[in-house]
Parts: structure tokens; C-alpha cells; sequence
């Protein structure tokens, strides 16, 4: 059988499963406890959260910040198997995908039964697609938790529900209530590739940075920053060797499409762009981002298919 059978297999089973367990954010513990045995059947890891807090080397940066931000990591686009978390990918941002980048890269190489990151994000994947109610219920319970934690800390506190997925908040809900409404006192934000969704309007606590896909879509960002919404762009600084160059050592325009570019390196948290991260206090702005350097094929492909701009297509893009 298929490994993606499989796994339509374990969403169903697990769907079945927690219809004994009421979706509220008490029975956290509860809900991952009934899922365990469906997971270890399907060799999958157990859930024991869907987030944490500045868990990746981007999020610690945020500590200097005095940032606390709660991520959510899933399986990307189509690769758990159990459904579509991206809908509005490329072929080109699936190669690029942070997903497949820093830890999860090294983890890569090592053979399945050695991996932990990847198997974690499809496990929490299948929850998602398995029982929407049952793992909007585990976030609450986890977002309770950790904006009190930050709230003692005397930390500021950040929700990205999308770290590696392109989903929409609304669609968590407990008792009919959304995740935005049930926490107005939290900054949540999120990139995304979807143009619909980017142009929506949000609600103040929800900060939406239109993720930059390929040049053939650069009229839908040029729509958005003259609206004074932002996009967040990789760009790309080559090398004498045809390479981009390591992050550590590359730049960024000043100007993309005649809009200013901030270091969007500088941290995650997009919320404070514009009263910390050097964006302008009104109007559209571009949030530069260095791409990370992987394997010349993929860098080249990322290139050709405009996903990654280089500095010489970002001067042509301003014509
Ligand atoms: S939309 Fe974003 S998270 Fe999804 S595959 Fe593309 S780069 Fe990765």
C-alpha cells in the first residue's frame, strides 16, 4: 500500500477515533492521548504539541526583542499526504521551502527511522485534517498557555500559526469562536501566498505579509504595497561564482518596485515592522529577505522560475 494511502488511512481512523472526545480546550491532554495509539499504528511519532515557543534559530532571535513567539510547524503544501496546507504553492517555493531548511535539512540526510522533525509536522498534519475542532481545541489550550507565560515574563507575545503552511486562522475555532476573536489581546501574523487572503481586511491583532511567489505573480504584490500592505520578497545576492552568497554576507536593495525594503532577517515578528523593523508608518513596504543557500540546481531553478529575485531582476522589475 501507498504511503499516502496510508495516511488517508490514519486520518480516518484518527477522525473516528477522537469522535469519543469533546473538542474543548481542557481535554487537550485527553485528545493527544486517544490520538497516540492511531499514530503509533501508522508509525507516526505521538502529538504531544502543535507549537512552541522560539523553538527555531529565527524565532530565538526575537529573545534579544524580549519576543516570545509560539510557531506551529505542519508538513507543507501536499507532503504529508493527509491534504493540502498550501494552497496557492509553486513548484518553485516547494523547493525553497523553509521547511526543508536548517535542522529539518541536516535531518534530511539521516534515514526515516532516525528523523523527528518531519515525522512531528505530518503527525500534527493529520490532527489538522483528521478533526479540525479537536486541533483548534489543543491550540487554545496551548496559546492559553503560553500568553500567560509570556504575560509573567514580562515578554512580548507573537502567534505565527503558519510557520511551514499557508492556512487560514479563521478556520480555527472553538464554540464558533475563531482563534483571532477568542485572543484579541494577542498579535498574531502570518505570510501567505494566497492574494485573496492578503487582501483582506483583518482584524487589528492579525498581520498579514503577502509572501512573494515568482515574478510571473509580481502584479498582485505591486497591487498590494500601493494598497500599503506588505510582501515579503527573497532576494537573492549573487556571487562572483554564480552562487548566491551565504546570508551572513549578502545584502539588500534599498528599493523593490519603487517601495522600501526592511531587513526582514532581523526577526520574525512582522507585527512590529513598522515600529521597530524600520517600515514606514503608513503605505506599502517590502520585507527583504535573504535566501538561505542550498544545492546550485535548486538555487538555479528557485532563479529561473522567479521565486528567488536576484539584484539584477530586481532592477528590471522596477522598469
Ligand atoms: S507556500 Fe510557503 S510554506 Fe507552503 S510550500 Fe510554499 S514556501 Fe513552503
Amino acid at each position: 500500500m501507498s504511503a499516502m494511502k496510508n495516511i488517508q488511512i490514519c486520518v480516518n481512523a484518527l477522525r473516528d477515533t477522537l469522535k469519543t472526545v469533546d473538542a474543548r480546550p481542557e481535554n487537550k491532554g485527553a485528545i493527544l492521548r486517544a490520538a497516540a495509539p492511531i499514530f503509533a499504528e501508522f508509525n507516526l511519532p505521538p502529538v504531544r504539541t502543535l507549537g512552541a515557543v522560539n523553538q527555531s534559530a529565527k524565532t530565538a532571535k526575537g529573545e534579544k526583542f524580549n519576543i516570545d513567539q509560539y510557531t506551529v510547524y505542519l508538513a507543507p503544501h501536499s507532503s504529508s499526504g493527509a491534504g493540502n496546507t498550501c494552497p496557492a504553492a509553486s513548484a518553485e517555493c516547494i523547493a525553497a521551502c523553509l521547511n526543508y531548511a536548517g535542522r529539518a535539512a541536516i535531518e534530511a540526510k539521516l534515514t526515516p527511522s532516525e528523523r523527528r522533525i518531519m515525522p512531528a509536522r505530518v503527525a500534527r498534519t493529520v490532527l489538522y485534517f483528521a478533526s479540525r475542532p479537536h486541533f483548534s481545541a489543543v491550540l487554545f489550550n496551548e496559546l492559553q498557555r503560553a500568553e500567560l507565560k509570556a504575560a509573567k515574563a514580562g515578554a512580548r507575545f507573537f502567534v505565527r500559526i503558519n510557520g511551514t503552511s499557508d492556512i487560514s486562522p479563521r478556520a480555527m475555532k472553538v464554540d464558533g469562536v475563531n482563534i483571532l476573536d477568542a485572543f484579541p489581546n494577542v498579535s498574531f501574523f502570518d505570510y501567505t501566498k494566497v492574494y485573496g487572503r492578503a487582501a483582506l481586511d483583518m482584524p487589528s491583532n492579525y498581520d498579514m505579509c503577502f509572501s512573494w511567489a515568482s515574478t510571473a505573480r509580481a502584479a498582485e504584490a505591486l497591487e498590494l504595497l500601493r494598497a500599503g500592505h506588505s510582501v515579503a520578497v527573497p532576494f537573492a545576492d549573487m556571487g562572483e561564482n554564480g552562487r548566491v552568497k551565504l546570508a551572513r554576507a549578502a545584502s539588500l536593495p534599498s528599493t523593490f518596485m519603487g517601495f522600501p525594503v526592511i531587513d526582514g532577517d532581523k526577526f520574525d515578528a512582522r507585527p512590529l515592522d513598522r515600529s521597530e523593523g524600520g517600515a514606514p508608518a503608513v503605505g506599502g513596504y517590502v520585507v527583504g529577505l535573504r535566501v538561505k543557500r542550498s544545492t546550485p540546481a535548486a538555487e538555479r531553478a528557485a532563479i529561473d522560475g522567479g521565486f528567488f529575485v536576484t539584484f539584477e531582476r530586481a532592477r528590471y522589475l522596477l522598469k
